[in-house]
């Protein structure tokens, strides 16, 4: 008899999930998990803030949906906190556990978790495999070890690969061994933001409604945008917590394409995908150096820790109408436009000299579609210390505010206005770093 435990993360669902079919296929019966993990200290120490409501909130509704999901499989959810390690140790006391499986997570602590755990039990099998990434680890045509250092030479070596279909509809799971109580109901916080749906119906729900539009033979000209109906796909909070695969994406995309022909817009949806993909392994191949001060790059910074400036920034609260109103959008809903991420990245980093780090932490615990890859990389994109090849970008918030708010309706939306303290003035030349 052989006793599975699957430990869901940032692949909630129960469709095309390599993982959890690998595992379903090798066990007698089988216990589904999330492990709701405690804020690390580093998180703590650079957000300088708790995991938002928001976020909190749509994490909640994912599970609840996963549950969902795993109900109509005859299987249910339970829900952990606290640390990884101990979590997963204490199903191994109460239950004979087996085997063990979990989708290949691009984060350095997630990496190192699951190697603990496969030193800590010799005896229990592990089961891993991709379920979050378009190509396979064995399909890339360069070492991991030499992953291009910037988008471009990846985008080209790549973008021809033939890419794996979804894997055939799951009807069924190996059910819970008996002597498992009922998991306990899922709570959604009262607070909850009802522009963004969570879970794997709603993500199906989404693609097919994205795709039933013309939005994606318009995607190029408008996805620079701040806000505004389907400017951009919205898929980046489904894909963050896996309730769809980027393969499920990618198909969708195709199926629009055979029907409506391709163009440069269609074409900029999987464009985008690539950047996503070139994250996922950027950060599997630079591990802890996604959140160190000099990158992967190891580029001196001349940023340091200004307090006052970052609360200001984290607020809305600056002297730029324009990050003001963003902030307020990120702080509100847990959501912000690409375009919009860029600007007040680059603001932190460029007009109040802070480092990145304290901007990309604070993302995490804001963002509802944060994803350790996409974010930590673009932060370091911007600050200079990652995978632009020009050195970090500096965006003229002026010349923003003219190009995407003319009318300042943005502004006005989220009262960008009401901001505008001046930073402190101490020049940071005399500051000690
Ligand atoms: C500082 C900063 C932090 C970011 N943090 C995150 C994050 O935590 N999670 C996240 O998913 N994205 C992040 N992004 C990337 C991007 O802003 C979002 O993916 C995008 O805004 C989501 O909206 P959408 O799904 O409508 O995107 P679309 O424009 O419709 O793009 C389609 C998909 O392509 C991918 N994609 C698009 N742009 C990028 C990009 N620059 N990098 C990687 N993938 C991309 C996403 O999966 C997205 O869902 C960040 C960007 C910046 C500049």
């Amino acid at each position: 008899m052989r006793l599975g435990l699957f430990i869901f993360d940032n692949d909630c669902r129960v469709q095309d999930n390599p993982a959890l079919k690998q595992l379903a296929g090798q066990v007698d019966q089988l216990i589904c998990v999330y492990i709701n993990q405690t804020t690390s200290p580093f998180i703590q120490h650079f957000s300088q803030t708790k995991v938002s409501l928001a976020k909190q909130a749509y994490l909640n509704q994912t599970l609840s949906e996963l549950n969902l999901s795993l109900n109509q499989l005859g299987q249910q959810l339970f829900i952990e906190h606290g640390r990884f390690e101990q979590q997963v140790a204490l199903y191994i006391q109460h239950y004979r556990i087996t085997d063990i499986g979990r989708s290949v997570h691009p984060g350095s602590d997630e990496a190192k978790q699951w190697l603990a755990l496969q030193l800590a039990y010799p005896q229990i099998r592990f089961h891993s495999a991709s379920s979050n990434s378009l190509f396979e680890q064995q399909q890339l045509p360069f070492d991991l070890s030499n992953l291009p250092t910037s988008f471009t030479p990846f985008r080209k070596q790549v973008e021809e690969l033939a890419i794996a279909e979804p894997l055939a509809i799951l009807h069924q799971l190996p059910k819970a061994p008996s002597n498992l109580s009922p998991a306990p109901p899922i709570k959604l916080p009262e607070h909850h933001s009802s522009d963004f749906q969570a879970g794997e119906q709603a993500a199906c729900n989404h693609l097919e409604h994205y795709f039933s539009t013309t939005a994606a033979s318009h995607y190029k000209q408008t996805r620079n945008a701040l806000s505004g109906e389907l400017f951009s796909t919205g898929f980046s909070p489904f894909l963050a917590h896996g309730a769809v695969s980027p393969r499920q994406v990618l198909k969708a995309l195709r199926n629009y394409e055979a029907k409506h022909g391709a163009n440069e817009s269609s074409y900029w949806i999987y464009f985008e995908l690539l950047w996503r993909e070139y994250f996922y392994w950027y950060a599997r191949a630079h591990g802890s150096k996604l959140f160190s001060f000099s990158g992967v790059n190891g580029k001196t910074l001349h940023t340091s820790f200004y307090s006052q400036r970052f609360k200001q920034w984290c607020e809305g609260n600056t002297a730029y109408p324009l990050v003001n109103a963003l902030m307020h959008q990120l702080n509100s809903s847990g959501w912000m436009s690409n375009r919009g991420r860029q600007i007040v990245a680059s603001c932190l980093v460029n007009e109040l000299q802070v480092d990145w780090r304290y901007g990309a932490a604070y993302f995490e615990q804001r963002l509802i579609d944060y994803d350790v890859a996409s974010n930590w990389g673009n932060w370091q994109y911007i600050a200079g210390v990652g995978a632009d090849p020009r050195g970090g970008r500096h965006f003229d918030i002026d010349k923003q505010s003219k190009m995407f708010d003319p009318n300042k309706q943005f502004i006005k939306r989220w009262q960008g206005e009401l901001g505008g303290l001046p930073s402190d003035h101490t020049n940071m030349v005399d500051w000690p770093v």
